[in-house]
């Protein structure tokens, strides 16, 4: 079931999101060469901490998944796509991580995602990156009255095919409110002008997730969670929780 949110719980909203953006931007400022993943996971967790949030993902154990979650970030790193659980891995120079994070804050839920290089990049890496940016600010300038979810999913798709990426094609966005996956589930590739009608209230979770390699295909690591390329390319993950609104799509997960 889509719950559409009063304005309230949008404002409630945006307060998870400053927590998530701000937990964001510390594993950013944490990251370097010979840094450790637990070292990330850590200064994700000082900022939630510290706003009296509580951690979507630590714990979280959906159904396919064989162990729960232990982390309050997922860490993946240059083949990772998704879901990495965060290791003692030291970063090395040029690696590309994508973090994801989430905060519950007065039982209202943000998730985003970052990805980003460190030390000297590789330009391959940064135009990934570029792209899958590109990807999600079409998606959320799709997210308007009137729209349809298709049309968030084509504009995400439109970009990422046209920059010769692959995408996991079974995971993508979703509804987002008291829980952190709700109704709808929203494709990263779709037709516009289908699926359910966008309405003032209705906050999606978008996330792109592009593989360099071109390819669709990609398995799971046998932790049961860390989503990986099968070709060993390198993959980039961004997400904002956005809200649709009669002013226009209204991110939630901003600083
Ligand atoms: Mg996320
Ligand atoms: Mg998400």
């Amino acid at each position: 079931m889509v719950e559409i949110k009063t304005d309230t719980a949008l404002e409630l909203m945006r307060e998870a999101g400053r927590v998530v953006a701000n937990a964001l931007a510390a594993v950013r400022a944490a990251a370097a060469p010979g840094v450790s993943l637990l070292e990330l996971d850590e200064a994700a967790r000082a900022v939630l901490d510290e706003a009296g949030a509580r951690s979507p993902f630590l714990g979280y154990r959906p159904a396919f998944a064989p162990v729960p979650f232990p982390a309050v970030i997922c860490a993946s790193v240059n083949d990772a796509v998704a879901h990495g659980i965060p290791t003692a891995y030291r970063l090395r120079d040029g690696d590309l991580v994508s973090i994801d994070c989430g905060a519950e804050l007065d039982g209202w839920n943000g998730d985003a995602a970052v990805s980003f290089t460190v030390g000297t990049p590789r330009p391959a890496d940064l135009a990934l990156i570029e792209t899958t940016r590109r990807a999600l600010e079409a998606g959320i300038a799709a997210a308007t009255v009137g729209h349809r979810l298709g049309d968030v999913s084509h504009a995400i798709g439109t970009v990422a095919r046209r920059g010769g990426y692959g995408m996991p094609a079974d995971f993508g966005g979703h509804g987002i409110g008291r829980r952190m996956h709700e109704d709808p589930h929203l494709p990263n590739r779709g037709r516009p002008g289908r699926g359910l009608p966008l309405r003032h209230g209705l906050v999606l979770a978008i996330e792109p997730m592009l593989m360099a390699g071109g390819r669709d295909a990609h398995r799971t690591d046998p932790d049961g969670w860390t989503l990986r390329t099968t070709d060993g390319s390198r993959a980039a993950h961004v997400e904002h929780t956005v809200a649709v609104t009669e002013d226009g799509p209204r991110i939630l997960t901003l600083p």
